[in-house]
């Protein structure tokens, strides 16, 4: 699995019938643990405080996902199935964003990564399949997760069947009940969504005999998930941000950018912004570039974009602290608004985590990333600007990017390379925009 940095970085694919499929998806995942200038601070068990081994590990997630939740080697190669099946719809295009930059009147160029033409529609999907693909090849049958409005359901349930495993999804009920175009999508892709909390685990019926008209949440669900894993020797768990396996398989797309920024013959992107929910799209787009920062002295900056609903990094303290509201997860270095707390009903229902990603966390106390929140209302009147200039319409969570990109641009004088994260699209989020307008 370890490789050097002189493994070739192109060669070919084949489709399911062996046709070779020319492509230039990345090879290797970027691993930032391998350049950061301290180590990132382990995970703890929540019983002994004592870092994580292997076996505490092993019930949930297969070996090849926990070896690199710890590994520091720089590149780590992506298994040629994982990459034909990236072949579907990457490299996602970055775009200049002309009729922005015009719109606006500044001398910045504005370019945006756009990860909205995944399947489901977001960068979700390059974890899911990676996740996917190292259990089936480990034997195991059936996934089970957590999620809130659906995007990251949404996106295991694609990869899963696509894989070959069956997979079922906790809700959060309010979610189930209010947004269910996301179930629908579960459902199309064969998979098997709950409203949770369930009468089906015993967490579930101990939350219910407790509250019963209780409308959930995503640490409710995540305890649902992780006791059916847990308890079927076939059955494994999966996470779709802030663990730092999923950080480095959404390397891929600061990979990419680096390969395009240089094709349109830009030598380095300024300053990139991103969303920043659990940190996954923003440690995929900024994390190569960081990378080069350190290893090649280029100067990127990189900008998180929190809502200021839920701003973990500005206002939460660096600390080892729960990943779920229960306390049952292991303990992870990160800035932390607290286990218990409860984030309003923002519509970027993806950036509603009371924590953030170690690794991102780390990043930021490094002084090697900044971090902004920004208001709900000055995100949508960004997304409606880009939608109208552009034509596409960001998921709800890109807006915080786009509203910190355009903000800084109006401030700019001189020709600067601005780079936008943009994360998804919000064809199925649009009730958001409608009561924003
Ligand atoms: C889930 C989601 C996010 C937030 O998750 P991160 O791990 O912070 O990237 C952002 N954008 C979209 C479109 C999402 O679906």
């Amino acid at each position: 699995m370890a490789l050097t940095d002189e493994t070739p970085r192109t060669n070919r694919l084949t489709d399911p019938l062996g046709t070779a499929i020319p492509s230039t998806v990345p090879t290797h995942w970027y691993n930032l643990n391998a350049d950061f200038p301290e180590p990132v601070p382990p995970h703890l068990h929540p019983g002994t405080r004592e870092p994580l081994t292997p076996p505490d590990l092993a019930p949930l997630f297969p070996m090849a996902l926990i070896e690199q939740e710890v590994a520091t080697e720089r590149y780590i190669e992506i298994p040629q199935a994982v990459r034909e099946i990236y072949a579907l719809w990457r490299p996602s295009p970055l775009i200049r964003a002309a009729r922005l930059e015009r719109a606006i009147g500044t001398k910045a160029r504005i370019y945006y990564k756009y990860e909205g033409v995944s399947p489901v529609g977001s960068h979700k999907p390059n974890t899911a399949v990676a996740q996917a693909y190292y259990n089936a090849i480990e034997g195991i049958t059936r996934l089970t997760t957590e999620t809130g409005a659906g995007q990251w359901g949404a996106s295991l349930a694609m990869a899963c069947s696509l894989l070959g495993l069956t997979c079922e999804v906790w809700q959060v009920r309010a979610s189930y009940d209010s947004k269910p175009y996301r179930r629908f999508q579960m459902e199309t892709y064969g998979s098997v969504c709950h409203p949770s909390p369930s009468d089906l685990t015993e967490a579930g019926r101990a939350i219910l005999a407790e509250l019963p008209d209780t409308t959930g949440s995503l640490g409710m669900a995540i305890s649902e998930a992780v006791e059916v894993a847990a308890k079927d020797p076939g059955a494994h768990y999966a996470l779709g941000s802030v663990l730092n396996h999923v950080m480095l398989h959404q390397t891929v797309i600061g990979q990419e950018v680096l390969v395009q920024l240089a094709a349109a013959g830009e030598t380095q992107a300024d300053i990139a912004f991103a969303c920043a929910g659990g940190g996954s799209n923003l440690a995929g787009l900024t994390f190569p570039l960081i990378g080069q920062n350190l290893r090649e002295g280029t100067t990127t900056r990189a900008v998180a974009c929190e809502p200021a609903a839920c701003p973990s990094l500005t206002q939460g303290e660096y600390r080892y602290d729960f990943g779920d509201v229960a306390g049952l997860t292991p303990l992870l270095k990160m800035y932390t608004l607290g286990k218990d707390f409860v984030p309003p009903a923002i519509h970027a229902g993806g950036l509603r985590y009371h924590g953030m990603s170690p690794m991102v966390s780390h990043a930021v106390n490094l002084g090697l990333m900044k971090a902004v929140a920004i208001e709900q209302d000055d995100a949508f009147a960004a997304g409606i600007e880009f939608a109208r200039a552009e034509g596409i319409i960001p998921a709800p969570e890109s807006t915080h990017a786009v509203a910190a990109a355009l903000a800084y641009a109006r401030t700019v004088t001189g020709p600067e390379v601005i780079l936008i994260g943009l994360s998804g699209n919000g064809v199925l989020d649009l009730p958001a925009y409608a009561s924003y307008v």
